[in-house]
């Protein structure tokens, strides 16, 4: 399979470090505020990405993290801690806000059947990890500690702003806030591992002992020491929005590759962005929606999949209600045919192939899905392969078709199908249109083919 690496900056063949396995670490959600569509985009974008890998033949190891500290309102290390705000916000423990947004998060994950990942991992459970990454970098003489904070040292990685192509010298050297509060840092561009539970901090509700007294890990920390602890010193794939490019994976890479001098990562996959009316849409703008926007609008919420799928994930996507009301009617028609079939006949090897060939290419879901249709159209395949065909595409489509309940005729309307065939058996026309209208009252669709009336 061809992935692009945002690292390479080209479109690679890809091949995992170990046979037949994928280490796959994805940056999963900050828990102070609601899932949204923008979210989903990326987790289904991640979900798809996994299912093709297990389509092909690899065992994933997906681990993600749940950010439930450390991660501040600016990307860097700037404002107050995202968890904490919300906490103040809402009147609540930090350690609530954590546990009702995550649940939020799974209950949003489940009903667009996103696969869990095989781990989960807390950034509060692994304080431990953490201050080991922390003390090896100050071991190395990468990090240095400040009245503050344990920081890294940004100058003395020769590779640091490789990933996003940015020189040092090109980011932001105005004297910032984070300078002005901790006049020993000695780079703006230099990042906390480590907040000390002082100044700004001083009353930081989450803390934890270390080696330099009452803290918390910085955000971009959290994701390096897990990823490494469940998924080893080099990983296959790592994914994270757009957004994650610049800061939040440049420090990653420093702080892990300083830590083991091994690559970190060797595919790196950034989902590009849901907006809305061209902006981003995410919490800070308070310009979203969420999965109870949809079920309000009376959308299946698996629709997003088929209107995700529709774009590559490397373009920025457009939300409107009417694209996802269009998906909702595709999706509709995909639940309709799983509903009608039950028995499979054999898998369609050359729409298979080409149902792979585009997921393949990039992950090229419009391809894939175009492949769908096709298959769905073309009356010279029986319908029993169809069926089959369908349900294997539905590995990494994740629609739940071989859930969707089969369709069944009521009583009701088989005592009014039989009399509607007697009456046109006798060529009693309207008394067969008055029963159609009868059997369309009962919401079936009446067709009728060669092989007899059907209802749908
Ligand atoms: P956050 O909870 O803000 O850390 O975001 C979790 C993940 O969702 C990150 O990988 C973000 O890049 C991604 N994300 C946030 N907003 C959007 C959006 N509007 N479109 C696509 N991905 C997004
Ligand atoms: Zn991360």
């Amino acid at each position: 399979m061809n992935l692009y690496n945002t690292k390479s900056r080209t479109i690679e063949l890809f091949t995992p470090l170990t046979e037949g396995v994928v280490t796959m670490y994805a940056c999963g959600p900050t828990v102070y505020d609601y899932t949204h569509i923008g979210h989903m985009r990326k987790y289904i974008g991640d979900d798809i990405l996994r299912r093709t890998l297990t389509l092909e033949g690899y065992n994933v190891k997906h681990v993600m993290n749940i950010t439930d500290v450390g991660h501040l309102t600016d990307d860097g290390d700037e404002g107050e801690d995202k968890l904490e705000k919300g906490a103040k916000k809402e009147g609540r423990s930090v350690w609530d806000i954590a546990a009702f947004y995550t649940d939020y998060f799974h209950d949003t994950m489940a009903a667009v059947n996103v696969l869990p990942p095989i781990i989960e991992a807390k950034a509060t459970d692994h304080i431990k990890e953490m201050i080991a990454l922390a003390e090896k970098l100050l071991a190395e003489g990468i990090a240095y500690e400040t009245a503050h904070a344990i920081y890294f040292d940004v100058a003395k990685d020769p590779h640091y702003g490789e990933l996003s192509g940015q020189k040092l010298s090109d980011k932001e050297t105005a004297v910032r806030d984070d300078v002005v509060i901790d006049p020993d840092k000695k780079n703006p561009a230099d990042f906390s591992l480590w907040f000390k539970r002082v100044g700004k901090f001083a009353d930081h509700s989450m803390y934890w002992p270390s080696p330099w007294g009452d803290g918390f890990p910085g955000w971009h920390i959290e994701c390096s020491a897990m990823a490494m602890h469940y998924l080893g010193e080099t990983i296959d794939i790592h994914t994270g929005g757009i957004d994650h490019i610049p800061v939040h994976h440049e420090n990653e890479i420093a702080q892990s590759e300083c830590a083991t001098h091994k690559q970190f990562v060797r595919y790196w996959v950034h989902h590009d962005f849901l907006n809305v009316e061209g902006e981003k849409m995410s919490k800070s703008k308070q310009n979203f929606y969420t999965i109870n926007d949809i079920t309000a609008r009376q959308i299946d919420p698996l629709a997003t999949r088929l209107l995700f799928m529709q774009t590559s994930y490397r373009k920025p996507l457009n939300f409107t209600w009417e694209g996802l009301e269009v998906a909702g009617q595709q999706l509709k028609k995909l639940q309709k045919f799983a509903a009608h079939h039950t028995q499979q006949g054999t898998v369609h090897d050359s729409y298979m192939a080409a149902f792979t060939v585009g997921l393949a290419d990039d992950l090229n879901t419009a391809k894939a899905l175009a492949t769908v249709w096709e298959l769905l159209g073309d009356n010279t395949i029986a319908e029993a392969d169809k069926w089959a065909t369908l349900l294997r595409f539905d590995a990494v489509l994740g629609l739940g078709l071989d859930a969707v309940e089969k369709f069944t005729i009521s009583p009701e309307a088989q005592t009014l199908l039989d009399a509607r065939n007697t009456a046109r058996t006798n060529k009693d026309f309207a008394q067969s249109d008055e029963l159609r209208r009868q059997l369309e009252g009962l919401g079936y669709e009446v067709l009728d083919t060669a092989d007899g009336t059907k209802l749908y």
